[in-house]
């Protein structure tokens, strides 16, 4: 079977290399193996998410740690500014109310980018505000907020500032330190190049401040116990062993390219991706082109096709796998190239020829 090119945002394909790693044999995960894996891969951690802060594994998938950087830092009835931009922005706003949290929640035109102007005026009117969730790669949308930006704000505000990078980490800057994250999410599947099974969060001090206070019920996800484990070279419960065997493989690759080289080959691939796409005729999902993101294009179903009827065709006859459009504003009316991690300029090339190839076929008519 031919291979296929797997152009999800995520999970990612994985370089053999790190598959190789995933298939060794079980170590004592409370013995001094593990101890060196564990340290280790968190010092590397610490260099992609650009921050001196404690960095947790958790076995989880992206919305785990999500949850866990909400119930280690607030408390029921706290009141959060929840920036949404799309599918998953609204997760982290829902995980927050689930635990009776209160969310002013903005409302931002899907497709854009968040308004650092609407952010501010929103902080100006509520000043019971405790926390800012922000979505900083919003997947569904093919939008990369300006994080930069939003944190000047929220730190002008002294708000603690709770940031899910899981399609960003790794390929997009983040600078957690430079740019006062308090607590920064992502997850092993999307830049790490390495299977689901684990999320990572980064905690500043101020962060740790507010789990001393926060009163939300928390027990696997409590940071105290990981940061208390991890004194001790563990994790509090058994790990997802293989996949740190993995990421041992591919943070140690990234950390030998340089993030500043990671970072420009998504700039690049990105680019690439988006002016194929509109060379074709089509249309991005992103009103503003300066924020549509590296690492995900969302593109317009054009007119007449059925999108359904080409996520088949181009998975059946050219071993092309593309996502669909999330949430009930943009299923069958988007969909998505992923490119993040392990992904070249040759797998985009392939994508853009299948597309040419089949989107006749399936009564696309060409540029309007
Ligand atoms: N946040 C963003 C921006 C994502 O892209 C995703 C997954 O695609 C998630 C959160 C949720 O991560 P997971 O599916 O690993 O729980």
């Amino acid at each position: 079977m031919a291979t296929v090119n797997l152009r999800i945002p995520g999970p990612t394909p994985c370089p053999e290399d790190a598959l190789e790693a995933g298939a060794q044999q079980m170590i004592n995960h409370r013995g001094p193996e593990f101890a060196d894996l564990i340290n280790r891969s968190h010092e590397r951690l610490q260099q992609v998410f650009a921050t001196e802060n404690d960095v947790v594994l958790l076995t989880a998938s992206g919305t785990g740690a999500m949850e866990a950087a909400i119930v280690n830092t607030l408390s029921p009835g706290d009141q959060v500014l929840g920036i949404s931009i799309g599918v998953f922005g609204d997760r982290f706003c829902q995980i927050a109310e689930g635990y009776g949290i209160e969310v002013v929640k903005p409302k931002f035109d899907l497709g854009a980018a968040a308004d650092v102007d609407v952010i501010r005026q929103a902080l100006n009117d509520n000043p019971g505000v405790k926390a800012v969730l922000v979505t900083h790669n919003e997947t569904s949308t093919g939008v990369t907020n300006d994080l930069g930006a939003i944190s000047r704000v929220v730190k002008e505000f002294d708000k603690l500032l709770l940031v899910d990078a899981v399609s960003s980490l790794g390929c997009i800057p983040c600078e957690t330190d430079a740019w006062g994250c308090d607590v920064v999410v992502t997850a092993s599947q999307k830049g790490f190049m390495v299977p689901p099974g684990l999320a990572f969060a980064s905690i500043s001090p101020r962060a740790w401040e507010a789990s001393k206070e926060a009163k939300l019920p928390r027990f696997y996800f409590d940071f105290g116990r990981h940061k208390s484990y991890f004194e001790q070279g563990q994790t509090p419960w058994t790990p997802a062993v293989s996949v740190m065997y993995s990421l041992d493989v591919t943070l140690s690759a990234m950390l030998a390219s340089g993030m500043g080289a990671v970072h420009e080959h998504h700039a690049s691939i990105g680019r690439r991706a988006r002016e194929g796409v509109k060379s074709l005729g089509l249309k991005l999902f992103a009103t503003d082109e300066r924020y549509a993101s590296d690492t995900v294009t969302s593109i317009h179903g054009p007119e007449g096709v059925n999108l359904g009827d080409l996520l088949k065709l181009l998975r059946t006859e050219y071993n092309t796998v593309l996502a669909a459009g999330q949430g009930p504003m943009m299923l069958g009316k988007v969909f998505r190239i992923g490119h993040m991690g392990y992904v070249s300029e040759a797998d985009i090339d392939a994508v853009l020829d299948a597309l040419r190839d089949a989107l006749p076929r399936v009564g696309f008519a060409g540029a309007a």
